[in-house]
């Protein structure tokens, strides 16, 4: 059973109240989470308050022993973990191996380490003054996550939030509860001290409603879809908590025809599919320069039909369940969208009914459809599931102006040999993350997050670091 971690405790939510969980790839119940409200956040934040006045001078030696000695620990159970979070996202376990849990274990590394790099400014004013930056803990730090990749979003939050110095109060997903569950675990075994991260479970109307209104709680870091970005902004934009949002996308995949064809093809398998398409980052409107249409529709739409949809806990299994039923028929609805706006389902298009353990699970077929203008609703919202639109484009201006037509800006993916294109195009597009080649080739220490609809501020490396901390100038007379 789920339980809250407060002040170094494993708790009861104060109402006594739990709601299902569910294992998508069964669609049945697999346990509880506690249904935790306002009186549970209240809780977190006076211990995470207490917490910080010892936390807040803690030697930063110390502060990267902790985090080093919990990724350790999260290694040690990296196979209960990835089966965890499988269980719990319907994602293939081989990818929780190895790509979810390791990468937890990373965040914890990367910011112990990259806390002792982490320097501030100093500004010498002509022979008067010095000026230098203080760069403190800001005291009690919200953190929100979602379903997609749990405990990875999870720990890339906190790992930054408590090395500067603050203490947290934390909510992860309603529908993927377990690692962070078993985080809280860690974090008792490892002695981090009681009330330094506090992990409140619950609905975002009930828990995460409380952190971003708590008058206590000073930064919010939170990570999610668009809508909720800006409800949380609208609560605690006007009591000016320092926010970090990190929100939707609809990134395209920009391919043309002078690329290396195969690593492309191989790639945008994965940016298409990966993780049932439920990464951020999936590239879901795929451009194509018109003269290589007809060869990469084929190609690409036989490897896709290759894929294998099924049991996660298999091992060749490409594509897993997806995350609830509702999400699920989400998914199915804007299938039927695109029907509707004229498309043409190429492959896929429809719940896939399994045999065995899966047969009351929430699989759906990949699905490529092409016909569709640039400009329609399938093509501008964002449908976070396993579903590619394939688009012709004749010029680079043409593609540039079709990339950048939604109101979203998270990340963009080109494909081409022509360096010189390369870099112009990269130059043009609106988004905060652009491959080029690539896909998912990620650097803890770049910047991360999104223009536009996507997002507000940037996380990872130093940057994480400077949301994490209040600068204070101080100027010293000369
Ligand atoms: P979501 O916005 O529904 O939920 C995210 C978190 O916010 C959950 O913990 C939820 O309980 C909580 N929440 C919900 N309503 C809330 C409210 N009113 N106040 C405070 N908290 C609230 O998103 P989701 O469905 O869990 O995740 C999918 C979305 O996340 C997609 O849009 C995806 O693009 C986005 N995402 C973005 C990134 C990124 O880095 N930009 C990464 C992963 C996922």
């Amino acid at each position: 059973m789920v339980k809250n971690y407060i002040n170094g405790e494993l708790v009861e939510p104060v109402s006594g109240k739990y709601f299902d969980n569910y294992d998508p790839a069964e669609g049945e119940v697999c346990g509880v989470v506690p249904d935790s409200d306002s009186a549970d956040v209240n809780l977190a934040v006076k211990a995470a308050l207490e917490a910080f006045k010892s936390w807040s001078v803690t030697p930063v030696e110390e502060r990267s022993d902790m985090m080093m000695k919990i990724a350790s620990l999260i290694e040690r159970d990296l196979g209960e973990l990835a089966r965890a979070e499988c269980v719990d996202n319907g994602k293939p376990l081989t990818l929780a191996r190895t790509v979810d849990i390791p990468r937890a274990v990373k965040n914890f590394e990367f910011f112990a380490h990259a806390i002792h790099g982490f320097a501030s400014e100093s500004h010498s004013t002509d022979n008067r003054a010095i000026n230098y930056t203080l760069r403190q803990p800001i005291g009690v730090v919200g953190a929100i996550s979602p379903w997609n990749l749990p405990l990875y979003l999870f720990t890339w939050k906190i790992a930054p939030a408590l090395i500067t110095g603050n203490t947290a109060v934390a909510k992860p997903s309603e529908l993927t509860p377990m690692t962070a569950y078993h985080l809280s675990e860690l974090c008792r075994e490892a002695g981090l001290p009681k009330g330094v991260l506090n992990i409140v479970h619950g609905y975002g109307q009930k828990v995460g409603r409380a952190i971003s209104q708590h008058p206590d709680i000073k930064a919010i870091t939170f990570t999610g879809g668009t809508k909720t970005g800006a409800d949380i902004a609208s609560v605690a934009a006007p009591m000016f908590k320092k926010l970090s949002l990190e929100l939707g996308g609809k990134n395209p995949n920009i391919i043309f025809a002078d690329c290396n064809y195969e690593e492309m093809l191989n790639t945008t398998v994965l940016s298409s599919f990966r993780n049932q398409g439920e990464i951020c980052l999936c590239g879901s409107r795929i451009l194509i320069e018109k003269s290589i249409y007809e060869k990469f529709k084929k190609d690409f739409a036989a490897k896709v039909k290759a894929l294998k949809v099924g049991d996660p806990f298999e091992h060749d299994t490409d594509q897993g369940a997806i995350v609830s039923k509702e999400h699920m028929e989400k998914i199915l609805s804007y299938i039927q969208l695109a029907k509707d706006e004229g498309g043409t389902i190429l492959c896929g298009g429809n719940r896939i009914e399994l045999e065995g353990r899966c047969k009351n699970g929430w699989f759906i077929e990949p699905t490529l459809i092409e016909g569709l203008p640039y400009n329609c609703r399938t093509n501008r919202e964002e449908i976070f599931g396993p579903v590619v639109t394939l688009i012709p484009f004749e010029t680079e201006e043409g593609a540039l102006m079709m990339a950048n037509s939604t109101e979203y800006g998270l990340a963009s993916i080109i494909w081409t040999n022509n360096i010189t294109r390369a870099h112009r195009a990269a130059s043009k597009l609106q988004s905060g993350i652009v491959w080029i080649n690539c896909w998912m080739e990620r650097d803890l220490r770049t910047p991360f997050g999104g223009m536009k609809s996507s997002g507000m501020g940037r996380e990872g490396g130093m940057e994480a670091l400077r949301f994490f901390t209040e600068p204070k100038n101080v100027c010293v007379k000369l």
